[in-house]
């Protein structure tokens, strides 16, 4: 039997844990559940970390017993890698394994007022203030900003800092801390690629940073321990796996990257989940954005590696525009049905939905930007809202590809795919036509959880997957080309600008 390699996806809206075989990259089973959002007041978006751990828990027994159904022993599990929905940040006491908090979500706003402070304290009032050192503008998005309000309003979280109990991390340091045994000596850990998330993390040095960390005010022991993407962090010790080693962790953005194989300068994936998030590997050289991109870590391939660097592109809503069609306006009853009705017209028939429901990410960073649907009529029915919903998570990559161009200066030829709304052909072929170039979907569709398969397999002490080139799994994919002509797309593009502006102006 070849060997097999786990991986918990833990995404916005599910977990999952799949077991890919690790000489052909083919997932042999999975189990995936759904995580509840709440949503306690306006711009506010939690999660409960106790369900979020149950989830995986459960996605990593069901898997397992659905191993056993198929006659394959778990013990040919060889490692786990871990990737997860980044910047969502978690606070709890290491004596009792409690979180002190839910989970903040990193598409919550709740900081809006934290952020403005933060600005304005910065020289000449610059969001960009700390650009330099961690690739990032100041804003609601990354986890120092939500951390801070944490000590700030949760006498709880207080509490815990003054006995020296508390401890700070992502979802993966959560989850590999429980894994390991919790307060029973659970290892408290993250990886450089969610570490360039927080803001207080040195993109150069690649360490927390004392002067970051002084700007937010936050206490550096509470901070986990970085590590690379690639090593063994400590080994199983609550679950059916026990002793099998944790030796992957990559945020999920840089995950599908690599579950792309984008290894090379140059080589760019778009993925379509809960958000839109591109990133085009830059090599070992962080490049500073001129047009609104981010600058980040894509991954460090083990302790002894050079680090890899992604100019990055994030939109906060792609598929959550569809969950809101679906639960607040009930106008479909699940996403997959989104694709009949926006098909069912064909066209947005001149409506535009900008779903600046937190703000604008890149390349506006405006967060005060609220959702607008324009251009309505009489004639305007559900179907081609549902279009304009579609169009619009399309336009948004439009406006990051065009920033990734400027800055670097070469013209995206084609865009790799992935994520749960690519199974939407309606989209897909959208997608080309507004970007005029093709757009390639790999038939697997778990390229996220198959980086965070490869990290792990291929950990030193582990090795059991190989990275160099030669050895690459080769996976089939499907492509879309443009069919509209580009003075059409122009057309529509421009008008989708002017609705951008409003979004941001409109209470002036
Ligand atoms: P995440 O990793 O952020 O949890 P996923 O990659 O699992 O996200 O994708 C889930 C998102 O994709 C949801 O917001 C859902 O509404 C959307 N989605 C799923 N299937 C479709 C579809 N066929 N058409 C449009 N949107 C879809």
């Amino acid at each position: 039997m070849d060997p097999l390699v786990g991986a918990i996806d833990q995404g916005t809206s599910s977990t999952r844990f799949l077991v890919f075989n690790a000489k052909t990259a083919e997932v042999i089973i999975h189990h995936q559940v759904e995580i509840n959002q709440s949503f306690p007041k306006e711009g506010w978006v939690e999660e409960d970390p106790r369900e979020i751990i149950q989830s995986v828990y459960e996605c990593i027994e069901k898997t397992c017993k659905k191993l056993c159904h198929l006659n394959i022993d778990i013990g040919n599990i060889k490692a786990v890698g871990v990737t997860n929905q980044r910047e969502t940040t978690l606070v709890w006491d290491k004596v009792t394994g409690e979180p002190l908090y839910n989970a903040i979500v990193w598409l919550d706003l709740r900081t809006q007022s934290t952020v403005e402070r933060l600005i304005n304290k910065a020289p000449g009032k610059n969001k960009n203030h700390l650009k330099h050192k961690t690739g990032l503008p100041i804003s609601t998005y990354f986890s120092a900003v939500k951390l801070r309000w944490l000590l700030d309003n949760v006498d709880m979280v207080q509490q815990a800092v003054l006995t020296g109990r508390a401890m700070f991390g992502t979802v993966d340091s959560w989850i590999i801390w429980c894994l390991t045994g919790g307060r029973k000596g659970g290892i408290h850990c993250t990886d450089v690629s969610n570490a360039s998330r927080t803001m207080l993390f040195n993109i150069h040095t690649m360490d927390w940073d004392h002067e970051l960390c002084s700007y937010f005010d936050i206490p550096m022991e509470l901070l986990p321990k970085v590590k690379s993407s690639s090593e063994i962090y400590g080994r199983m010790k609550t679950t059916i796996l026990e002793g099998v080693p944790i030796s992957g962790c990559l945020g999920d953005q840089s995950a599908a990257l690599v579950g792309q194989m984008c290894f090379k300068d140059g080589q760019t994936k778009n993925t379509y989940g809960t958000g839109c998030f591109m990133l085009r590997n830059t090599g070992n050289k962080p490049v500073m954005s001129e047009h609104g991109l981010l600058t980040t870590v894509a991954y460090k391939m083990g302790p002894d590696q050079p680090p890899c660097y992604a100019l990055e592109g994030s939109v906060a809503i792609a598929g959550a525009v569809v969950r809101w069609l679906k639960d607040n306006m009930g106008i479909v009853q699940s996403s997959a049905e989104i694709e009949k009705l926006a098909a069912s017209a064909g066209t947005s028939y001149g409506c535009y939905f900008v779903p600046a429901f937190s703000g604008l990410y890149a390349p506006y960073w405006e967060p005060s930007a609220r959702g607008i649907i324009c251009g309505l009529t009489q004639f305007t029915n559900k179907s081609h809202l549902a279009f304009a919903a579609l169009e619009a998570v399309c336009f948004q990559t439009r406006e990051i590809v065009d920033a990734m161009n400027k800055d670097s200066g070469v013209p995206l030829v084609q865009l790799q795919v992935d994520g749960g709304m690519t199974a939407n052909r309606l989209l897909m072929q959208l997608q080309a036509d507004i970007l005029g170039v093709s757009v390639v979907k790999p038939s697997m569709s778990e390229t996220t959880a198959l980086g965070a398969a490869m990290a792990a397999g291929a950990a030193e002490g582990v090795k059991v997957w190989s990275l160099s080139p030669s050895d690459l799994p080769r996976i089939t994919s499907e492509k879309y080309e443009p069919q509209i002509n580009s003075d059409e797309s122009e057309f529509r593009f421009a008008r989708w600008k002017k609705a951008v502006q409003r979004s941001m102006n409109w209470e002036t």
